[in-house]
């Protein structure tokens, strides 16, 4: 929208016009359904095959560990799906600030009584503590899956999943990370080590909406010669996981995208890092000293495009979002879905269970500039006086 400004880069994004190029045709002239046996059918099931190793080589990994879905809720609705019903996962070792799709599968479960949960503490920095994860997965009694997302949405601050990873590869657990806010931001085909699900979401990454995928490691499936029990049932689509016709313009774009960003990911990573760096250092100048930034006390732990704030509740605080929508800004206040309700941020009464506080997140993109910070700036000093 004219004379607005986006601020809202890890709710959704922008679709990039060179990915809406690569997807027209599939929506045009090569509309065929990959499962039709005729030319077009088949003309669609090369694309789909072309586009899966395409992303295979991208994220370093074998075609076979690739699942093609709607997007992040459902790719993690799936991993606790395959996890608890196709490898008896019995115990889940969690936080308690992680996405709603996880927090409400664990949910789910627990209540169903197929699983027990334990949940590891969050400081008042809003990192997760994991000191005691390496003694709590070593109790082997249950079958255990550790989960932790990659960078939280709400606070962009980062779990460092290739120790998490290392650690759970040692004692033999599954590991799962909602990669949903990272896996645009760091190359996962050069991770060293990788958890054994992690997801993603198109929309995240300038690609289309309902558009995802899931990354399952193939060793979980080989030793013991297991099946998934799918999600969907129906044609048999998705290696039988996901039936129903693949939505191959979302994939095209998915992919496209992907690569799109890889391809330019230092100088892309550079700009939002200088960015944010710019925004806290002004930020600073403005907020009250009892104003939390997440990761300006631990910046090896904030990631490159989620500012976040937690500001103390006043009567300036309380209509925040609304005060810079009239200013035409367009921010957050965490998880799309809470926002929308304005029911205010579970994540912050977990971390600060004593205050109340009031969750402002800027979040930046490629298209984000210095000019657009400065004006922000003068929006947010004039909404706080
Ligand atoms: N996980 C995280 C960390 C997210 O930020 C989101 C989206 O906000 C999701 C999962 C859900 O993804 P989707 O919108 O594709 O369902």
């Amino acid at each position: 929208m004219e004379n607005h400004i986006y601020f809202d880069y890890a709710a959704t994004t922008p679709l990039e016009p060179t990915v809406l190029s690569a997807m027209m045709p599939y929506f045009k002239e090569r509309f065929g359904n990959p499962s039709s046996i005729h030319s077009f059918g088949r003309n669609a099931r090369a694309a789909l095959d072309k586009a899966r190793a395409e992303l295979a080589t991208l994220l370093n990994t074998s075609s076979s560990e690739i699942f093609f879905n709607s997007g992040g809720t459902e790719a993690i609705n799936t991993v606790f799906k395959i996890a608890i019903r196709s490898l008896g996962v019995k115990r889940i070792i969690s936080a308690p600030i992680e996405h709603p799709a996880t927090l409400q599968s664990i949910n789910y479960w627990v209540n169903q009584q197929h699983v027990v949960v334990d949940f590891l503490p969050v400081n008042a920095q809003g990192l997760v503590v994991l000191d005691n994860l390496e003694a709590m997965i070593q109790d082997d009694s249950k079958k255990t899956m550790v989960v932790l997302m990659h960078i939280n949405n709400e606070t962009g601050l980062i779990n460092d999943i290739e120790t998490i990873a290392t650690l759970c590869q040692k004692y033999k657990v599954i590991f799962f990370s909602d990669t949903v806010q990272s896996i645009a931001h760091y190359n996962f085909g050069q991770l060293r080590h990788k958890p054994d699900f992690y997801v993603g979401s198109a929309h995240k990454f300038y690609g289309p909406k309902g558009s995802g995928l899931m990354y399952v490691n193939k060793n979980l499936l080989l030793e013991k010669g297991i099946r998934l029990q799918p999600l969907l049932y129906g044609g048999g689509q998705e290696r039988n996981m996901r039936s129903g016709t693949e939505n191959l313009p979302g994939i095209i774009g998915l992919v496209k995208a992907l690569t799109f960003v890889y391809e330019n990911l230092e100088q892309y990573e550079k700009h939002l890092f200088s960015c944010k760096s710019y925004f806290i250092k002004e930020l600073r100048k403005i907020v009250s000293n009892d104003t939390v930034i997440f990761g300006e006390q631990t910046p090896q732990y904030a990631n490159s495009n989620i500012i976040s704030l937690a500001l103390p509740f006043n009567e300036r605080t309380a209509m925040l979002l609304y005060s810079f929508d009239i200013e035409r800004i367009a921010c957050s206040s965490g998880s799309a879905c809470s926002s929308g309700a304005n029911k205010g941020s579970a994540m912050m009464k977990i971390i600060y269970p004593e205050k109340e506080v009031v969750l402002l997140r800027i979040s930046i993109g490629i298209h984000t500039t210095l000019d657009e910070i400065n004006q922000f700036m003068i929006a947010f000093k004039n909404i706080l006086l």
